[in-house]
């Protein structure tokens, strides 16, 4: 069986604050968040989901905000660096936002491309590069007007702690195309318009640990759920542990971990987030599946309020 992904679905990361982690990632950069439920199997945590207007595949970055988490390390075994990725043109205008709002910028390179490289609140790697590929998003929220906002994912850096065995296994199982090796680094295609460069480190990095400020993991699209079926049998053929497929609510889900300690998820793209929102208000409510309905009451009243806000430094 030969598969291709289509790129990244989502990824997900820990972080400490929820209401710091919206004014960050609504507030600064401008993504919509998209879906307010609970970790499905710790319902004391959120569970945040942020993206595009309509949360697409390719633009969402999940959290589990935990207050008590210990601080993590960004290393081997990990996603090492999110690539955010915006229209041509737009580079400066984030360099002049990010470094209002005392973020402190690093411009680097890779694969020739010019990166604006910086951390949330919690230390999360995360980058911007410029591209022409993906649809131009539609969101415009607080001093991001649409024409300069994130598209979604540019992709994703990988610290592996077996380089080259992760990647064969982009090549060969997840069906991503090399494109090169430059500067440590090999870079991958997939097929998608966002999500869809991968680079892997190809010297080694120190050990990551988990914890705020660490990716948990990275999933990769499947089309539907025929096709995540196969997935699943094409993954255990390959020789990794697959998990059964999980009801995620807004997709189904299967976990594995890749020989270079990184926690890889297949996720379907449907039914996504208008499953049980209105598009118009995703995000407005706490979403609870229907078999934590009953304990609403109490889960509710064990979590901080947050709210989407127009931060000071856009308000004058
Ligand atoms: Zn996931």
């Amino acid at each position: 069986m030969s598969k291709h992904t289509a790129g990244i679905h989502h990824i997900t990361a820990f972080v400490r604050n929820a209401q710091e982690t919206v004014d960050f990632y609504s507030g600064v950069l401008g993504l919509r968040l998209v879906k307010k439920t609970i970790n499905f199997d710790a319902p004391e945590v959120y569970h945040l989901y942020f993206g595009d207007e309509k949360g697409s595949p390719g633009t969402i970055i999940t959290f589990f905000p935990w207050a008590h988490s210990r601080q993590g390390r960004v290393g081997a075994g990990q996603v090492g660096i999110t690539t955010y990725v915006v229209p041509v043109g737009a580079m400066a205008f984030w360099k002049e936002r990010l470094e209002r709002f005392d973020i402190q910028v690093t411009e680097a390179t890779r694969f020739g491309e010019q990166l604006l490289q910086f951390e949330d609140k919690d230390g999360l790697k995360l980058e911007i590069v410029e591209r022409e590929q993906g649809p131009q998003s539609e969101w415009s929220f607080g001093g991001v007007p649409a024409g300069k906002a994130i598209k979604g994912f540019g992709g994703a850096l990988l610290y592996s702690a077996a380089p080259e065995k992760t990647a064969t296994l982009l090549e060969q199982v997840m069906g991503l195309t090399k494109e090169g090796e430059n500067g440590g680094y090999v870079r991958f295609r997939a097929t998608g318009d966002l999500g869809n460069v991968i680079d892997v480190n190809t010297t080694l990095v120190a050990n990551g640990i988990g914890g705020a400020g660490t990716v948990h993991h990275i999933a990769w699209r499947a089309k539907d759920d025929a096709d995540h079926t196969q997935w699943r049998e094409h993954v255990l053929q390959n020789g990794f542990q697959a998990t059964p497929i999980i009801d995620r609510q807004y997709f189904n889900a299967i976990y594995f971990r890749e020989a270079g300690g990184i926690l890889f998820e297949i996720a379907t793209d449907p039914p996504g987030f208008a499953r049980d929102e209105a598009p118009d208000s995703l995000g407005e409510k706490l979403m609870l599946p229907e078999w934590f309905e009953p304990r609403r009451a109490d889960i509710e009243a064990n979590l901080d309020p947050i709210e989407v806000r127009v931060l000071e430094g856009d308000r004058s």
